[in-house]
């Protein structure tokens, strides 16, 4: 069997993707595998939790693990957030670190340089959102992040377009080291559907809403139930708040709020799970879950 894997010079491995809140890591993600995992928003730290996807190539399998922005932490919740990020240093074959094109001058970006210096694993310097710059405007970046540590290579991509993304993952099987398969190939995710479900239902949450609602937000799926004879599968979940002037603005002036979100997140529940779904959605308040140890538990974080 090592044998085998040698000859075939087939590679495997993790890589991390990193990056402060907002640089596009998740729509990365969901444009290698080629489908939606990981939630997005226009607003930063729409991701909480790690998330695993799994890129299978013929000449190799690269799981990624797409972490919540790393930045200051002020809230139990953030500091939580940052520690899941931190922790992935030490798991993997790589990391990516990922700076926007647009804005690639940041005190956040030192910040996470800092946290890489004593990391001896390889480091790729990833620009994203070249879309949005003139092309003269890159090689100032590039040299400027070159003077402050050193990159294994530094990829320049558009995550929005694809551009550039077959380059990286060609750059990453290089340093990935030769080994089987690591989960079967029709795997992409080893995040149950319940979850995935949830994350959808905050990612509306995210898209509707403003200010500190999204960030008081978080879902619960409370039930999952199949009913084969129909295709049809029922969900019931709670979105909690922190307060009650939160839960009145989700549920907005007769309900036409949730039902919103609801619509939005059904219709992508269904394309997910392929099938036709039952979106039942309840707010509840939950006073500061955000501090209390025991609710960020219950949730996962
Ligand atoms: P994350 O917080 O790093 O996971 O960032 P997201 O993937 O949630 O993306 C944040 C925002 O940037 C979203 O509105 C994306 O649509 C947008 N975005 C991501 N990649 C690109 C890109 O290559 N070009 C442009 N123009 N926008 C992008
Ligand atoms: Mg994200």
């Amino acid at each position: 069997m090592a044998e085998e894997v040698k000859r075939s010079g087939f590679k495997s491995g993790f890589i991390s993707i990193i990056g402060r809140p907002n640089v596009g890591k998740s729509t990365l993600l969901n444009l290698l595998l080629g489908e939606k995992i990981a939630i997005v928003s226009d607003k930063p730290q729409t991701t909480r939790n790690r998330i695993l996807g799994i890129k299978n190539h013929p000449a190799g399998q690269i799981i990624f693990l797409d972490t919540p922005g790393i930045h200051r932490a002020q809230s139990r919740l953030n500091r939580s957030i940052v520690k899941v990020a931190l922790a992935t240093y030490s798991e993997v074959d790589g990391v990516c670190f990922m700076i926007e094109a647009d804005r690639s001058d940041n005190d956040e970006n030192d910040f996470i340089l800092e946290t890489l210096t004593k990391i001896e694993k390889p480091v790729f310097l990833v620009i994203n959102k070249i879309d949005l710059v003139p092309k003269g405007d890159l090689l100032p970046i590039m040299e400027r992040y070159s003077r402050l540590r050193s990159f294994e290579q530094i990829i320049p991509i558009s995550a929005l377009l694809g551009d550039g993304v077959e380059t990286f993952v060609d750059e990453l099987l290089k340093i990935l080291p030769e080994g089987p398969r690591l989960f079967p190939e029709d795997m992409i995710t080893d995040l149950p559907e319940r979850f995935l479900v949830a994350e959808l239902i905050r990612e509306k949450v995210f898209q509707l809403t403003q200010e500190e609602i999204p960030y008081a937000t978080a879902v619960v799926v409370e039930d999952f139930k199949q009913r084969e004879e129909k295709n049809l599968i029922v969900i019931r979940a709670t979105i909690q708040v922190e307060r009650e002037s939160q839960k009145g603005i989700l549920i907005g002036k007769r309900g036409r709020m949730l039902k919103e979100i609801g619509r939005l997140a059904r219709e992508e529940i269904e394309a997910l799970l392929g099938a036709r779904v039952f979106l039942e959605l309840w707010v509840k308040e939950e006073k500061n879950w955000r501090e209390d140890p025991r609710a960020l538990r219950r949730l996962g974080y």
